[in-house]
């Protein structure tokens, strides 16, 4: 379509999908989105992934809200029931003035008289920077408290914890693309070829020229045809192999003792703790052989440069935080950090996950990872702010949920929420219990493209903008931010976001004044790069309209940016990084004799989390219509079901019936499953037992039977 004259128009934008961030343009005729181009970004090149190129057309879906819509009174709030396409009948239309009136009046009530503690917000990792911040300025500034989270709770939460306590900053060292600089990369955790594609093509052109990959994940994905090692560890044996790979660096003399000496503080404790990790303990317990460990870790320290990705395979468990740890020790024992193609990279999942958390929409920090119960933080943002502030963290994503249910005289029940393009109604563990959460709520306001199963939930729900709908910045997984241009009209009477989030905090009475175009983005991102200082004070408006990327830390408009960070010392108190020793934690839920099977869930390619936008995309619905579960062959032969045949997988919480897949990657005695399927919902099953410091569910690891057949 390029230079193709029938289209009306091509705009600059950044893809809505994963935090690779590929810069895209959109080919529009007729106020139509007719295709996408990759641009020449620096994440991409040019290239995209499926999603990128064909998930364009939910903007258009007919099932998109043009107008807002109040509940009808005595409609009970359960999913059950009713088909989707008789969900509409429980709502009536209502004018913009009515809704939000209503949708503000509330929240207000139950502020005025249960308390600010009574109200929370979920904000979302899929709008951008400006929305992220001015949300969460709404839920502290005129809900009254800290209770607001958004999907990072349920993706990197305990990476972050790991990477503020022990190198002082929650983002990567060093960009995907400086996987072309190093000799090996250690991938563990995660899967790149479906999760974050683009990522994982630098990946393989990498390996092409030489560059050593190890994967290291439970499953055998598709990566692994590209990788020099494939180390298929039992599932939740990560702090078992990570210790062993540890154990080998110091034990057989390999530390980069300069270093550690220069760099490191606890490298006693840590080398001491490790001394009954070796290799040869752990290989029982990994399945994986001691001398291949012993291999890795060699090549792993003595690499010119070695580098580690890690996704959700790794953050989404008990111990979590205690993979990351370990993370953070290997790289840091080895001194593989602070140098091209070395370092730290938690791949980050959604689009903008990682500029919706810089941006505050966390309930322990401001914008910038200032704490809230830190004095001199909290004093800064109460003069910038101008208004008196909670200095108590907020309660997490589960932990709302937990709250909704509390017994009436619990001082601090949540009551009434207001959610933001998130869909707790599919992305939360345990999601009987979560919906139950939900619909227990005195008032719950949902603003989404569609009637999602939240929104579904709701007392008001409020029509809102498309990304391509607006014009914002996005942050992507190297800390480039990114911006994004309006390319489409507003469908019916759909608002802006940012216009949305400011008519509220106005009927809350707060005196917010955001003028310009597009809802005043232009003044709310000048507003939020003085909250964030500390590390986008150079990335102006006008910068980025100029460059479109910019990475951070950026201290000056003539600061070209900073993509490789650490490389004297690391942001915390004393410049080292603090070594954390890590104990095995066993997940919370083991397969026993009723529950044998382990459930791991996930994503898929061409589905992207909950599917509210790729379910609606025609090609990638097309390529996967229906919800499967993925299981070795040996294991589909036991249980009697032919490769597509239904399969039912229950846990203690819920029940499921898909279609089985074989997949010989996915090892016996396990089931995997995406969870963007709502006919077939993964999270019914998942278990929301939390890790302590990231306070993240354990949504990669319970137990589950499976059985053949099920209700067609
Ligand atoms: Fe979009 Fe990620 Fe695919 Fe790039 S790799 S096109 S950012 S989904």
């Amino acid at each position: 379509f390029i230079g193709d004259r029938s289209v009306d128009r091509e705009v600059d934008s950044v893809c809505p999908y994963c935090g690779v961030g590929c810069l895209i343009s959109y080919q529009v005729k007729d106020d139509r989105i007719v295709a996408v181009q990759g641009r020449d970004g620096p994440a991409n090149r040019g290239r995209l992934c499926v999603k990128g190129r064909f998930g364009f057309d939910y903007v258009h879906h007919r099932q998109r809200l043009t107008r807002p819509l109040i509940r009808k009174p005595g409609v009970p709030k359960a999913l059950s029931g009713l088909k989707p396409e008789q969900w509409f009948e429980v709502f009536r239309e209502a004018s913009w003035d009515e809704a939000l009136d209503l949708a503000a009046g509330g929240l207000k009530r139950l502020r005025d008289t249960k308390g600010p503690k009574s109200l929370a917000g979920f904000g979302s990792a899929k709008g951008s920077n400006e929305e992220a911040y001015l949300f969460q300025k709404l839920v502290r500034t005129g809900f009254g408290s800290n209770n607001v989270d958004h999907c990072t709770r349920l993706c990197h939460a305990s990476s972050v914890a790991a990477l503020l306590e022990g190198v002082g900053s929650g983002a990567v060292s060093n960009p995907v693309n400086d996987v072309q600089h190093a000799e090996l990369i250690l991938v563990i955790g995660a899967n790149p070829s479906s999760n974050h594609p683009v990522a994982a093509t630098w990946m393989k052109n990498a390996a092409a020229r030489g560059t050593k990959i190890v994967l290291a994940d439970p499953r055998r994905t598709e990566l692994s045809r590209h990788a020099w090692r494939t180390l298929q560890f039992k599932a939740d044996a990560d702090v078992a192999l990570l210790n062993a790979l540890i154990h080998t660096v110091i034990h057989e003399g390999l530390a980069d003792q300069d270093f550690v000496r220069e760099r490191t503080a606890n490298y006693e404790a840590l080398a001491a703790h490790v001394a009954d990790y070796s290799p040869e303990r752990m290989a029982p317990l990994c399945g994986i052989p001691a001398e291949t460990i012993r291999e890795v870790a060699r090549a792993f320290a003595t690499a010119r440069a070695a580098m580690v990705l890690w996704g959700m395979g790794i953050s989404q468990h008990v111990h979590g935080t205690d993979n990351a740890r370990c993370l953070i020790s290997l790289v840091a024992v080895s001194g593989q950090i602070g140098k091209p193609g070395s370092g730290l990279h938690p791949l980050r999942g959604q689009n903008n996950v990682q500029g919706a958390s810089d941006a505050g929409l966390i309930p322990m920090m401001f914008p910038n990872y200032q704490r809230v119960d830190n004095a001199d933080a909290h004093a800064w943002f109460e003069r910038f702010w101008g208004t008196p502030l909670d200095p108590t963290p907020g309660y997490t994503v589960v932990e709302i949920m937990h709250k909704a249910l509390a017994p009436d005289d619990d001082s601090h029940k949540i009551r009434g929420m207001y959610i933001l393009g998130e869909n707790p109604a599919m992305s939360d563990p345990d999601l009987n219990h979560a919906r139950a959460g939900l619909a227990a709520l005195e008032h719950l306001v949902v603003q989404d493209l569609f009637l999602t199963e939240t929104a579904w939930l709701a007392d008001v729900v409020l029509p809102a903008s498309g990304w391509p709908e607006k014009t914002g910045t996005v942050t992507n997984t190297d800390r480039m931010v990114q911006l994004g241009r309006r390319a489409l009209p507003l469908p019916g009477d759909a608002r802006l976001d940012l216009w949305i989030v400011q008519q509220l905090a106005r009927r809350m009475g707060l005196d917010w004044r955001y003028e310009g175009d597009d809802a005043g983005v232009a003044a709310v991102y000048e507003e939020m790069r003085q909250a964030m200082h500390a590390s986008i004070a150079g990335i102006s408006w006008e910068r980025l309209q100029r460059e479109h990327s910019v990475t951070y830390p950026c201290l000056s408009e003539d600061d070209p940016g900073q993509p490789i960070v650490f490389i004297d010392r690391v942001p915390t108190a004393d410049g080292r990084i603090r070594l954390v020793p890590a104990d095995i934690v066993p997940a919370d839920e083991r397969p026993d004799d009723d529950y044998p099977f382990v459930l791991i869930t996930g994503r898929q390619l061409e589905h992207w989390h909950t599917g509210s936008m790729t379910r609606r995309a025609d090609v990638l619905d097309a390529i996967e219509p229906l919800p499967v579960a993925s299981l070795h062959g040996i294991d589909l032969q036991r249980l009697g079901v032919a490769p597509d045949g239904l399969l039912t997988v229950e846990s203690r919480r819920g029940r499921v019936t898909l279609h089985a897949r074989r997949d010989d990657g996915t090892p016996l005695g396990t089931v995997f499953i995406p969870f963007a399927f709502a006919e077939a919902a993964a999270n019914l099953l998942t278990n929301d037992a939390l890790d302590p410091f990231g306070k993240i569910a354990e949504v990669k690891y319970c137990a589950v039977r499976l059985s053949p057949g099920g209700p067609a």
